[in-house]
């Protein structure tokens, strides 16, 4: 008779521990996925020079990259659409990471993610089996109990088991015991699954969130691009930025010429000189607010302080950007002799400082 009731318990408490488990597992897969994202983009920030400040510093690194690969389109895309250049080059470097460290730093995320909700589990299953035999509980209050301890470290809606909740466990210990056991396969699935997900799908999430810290005004100077480096989107005020570049890098040209404008921003507010907008509108560069639109919304002031890195630029490729605007460097487009001597060393241990 007693052999009886115990196979009959041993049946039920299999039966109630194989449904929890299918409800678990993937509960457990989900939360360590989830995890995985913010994990790499915090390690990516913690661990990339690029993306361990603001959009300035990402900036620099973007402009050394540039000036490494000395990849005219790329330049033309950075300068044109700075934006999803920023985003693709941020991708880029998720991509790489993810491709680099699919088999160490992922491996170690995921065990770690797997081994703290392995803990949770266990202790989850002792502290319920526990409460439960002082107060001789339930199946329902032993699952009250187990979904409570598992709180916040895992997704686990209660509402999923009302179907076994009045199934009645006698053996208390040995729900106790064969939760236990079932612990150690599942978690080696869950991992083994996580491994063959493919992290390609996580990308865009990493990017989002990488991006979001790095964010910033996108707002470039209407004369030569320069992009505003105020950190936050639609800020107030007007739109700045500290280093300005030649005006033939945007395909600026003299009137009635096609000789590029090789002066920088900072330099031309200052001078005598004026502008023309296809509206045939003239404007003093001294007063260039009064163009209007965007004009009105940057803060250009008279400086002579310039860096060295557009000026490399425009002679590195002085025949890519004649092409590409059909615009000449010649007349008072010319461009200085010095400009010429300048090596892309000087151009990156510039931009280091
Ligand atoms: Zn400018
Ligand atoms: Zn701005």
């Amino acid at each position: 008779m007693s052999f009886k009731i115990s196979c009959q318990g041993a049946t039920s408490v299999k039966t109630f521990v194989d449904f929890l488990w299918h409800k678990l597992t993937p509960a457990v897969s989900d939360t360590i996925w989830g995890k995985m994202a913010p994990k790499i983009a915090g390690d990516m920030r913690a661990t990339c020079p690029a993306f361990n400040g603001n959009r300035a510093n990402l900036e620099k690194h973007v402009l050394i990259s540039l000036a490494e690969n000395e990849n005219f389109d790329d330049y033309w895309e950075y300068i044109h659409n700075p934006e999803s250049f920023f985003r693709n080059y941020i991708q880029r470097h998720i991509e790489r990471y993810c491709s680099e460290q699919k088999s160490n730093k992922i491996k170690t995320f995921l065990k770690i993610s797997v081994d703290d909700i392995k803990n949770a589990i266990l202790s989850a299953i002792h502290e319920s089996t526990a409460i439960s035999k002082d107060k001789s509980s339930t199946a329902s209050g032993w699952l009250d109990l187990f979904c409570d301890h598992l709180g916040s470290k895992l997704n686990f809606p209660r509402k999923d088991l009302v179907s076994i909740e009045h199934q009645e466990i006698k053996d208390i210990e040995f729900l106790k015991e064969a939760m236990s056991e079932a612990l150690d396969p599942a978690m080696i699935k869950v991992e083994q699954e996580c491994l063959s997900k493919p992290v390609e799908d996580m990308v865009h999430e990493i990017q989002k969130m990488l991006s979001e810290h790095l964010c910033g005004c996108w707002n470039q100077c209407p004369f030569c691009g320069a992009i505003c480096t105020n950190t936050i989107p639609n800020h107030d005020g007007d739109h700045s930025v500290p280093f300005h570049r030649p005006q033939a890098v945007r395909g600026w040209k003299w009137i009635k010429t096609d000789h590029f404008m090789i002066d920088y921003c900072t330099s031309l507010v200052a001078s005598d000189c004026y502008f023309i907008l296809n509206d045939g509108l003239k404007t003093p560069h001294k007063t260039y607010r009064q163009a209007g639109g965007e004009y009105a919304t940057w803060s250009i002031t008279p400086d002579t302080s310039t860096q060295t890195y557009w000026k490399w630029f425009v002679c590195h490729f002085r025949k890519e950007l004649e092409e590409k605007y059909q615009k000449k460097f010649t007349g008072r487009g010319e461009i200085p002799h010095a400009w010429t001597n300048i090596t892309k060393q000087n151009v990156l241990d510039d931009l280091e400082k």
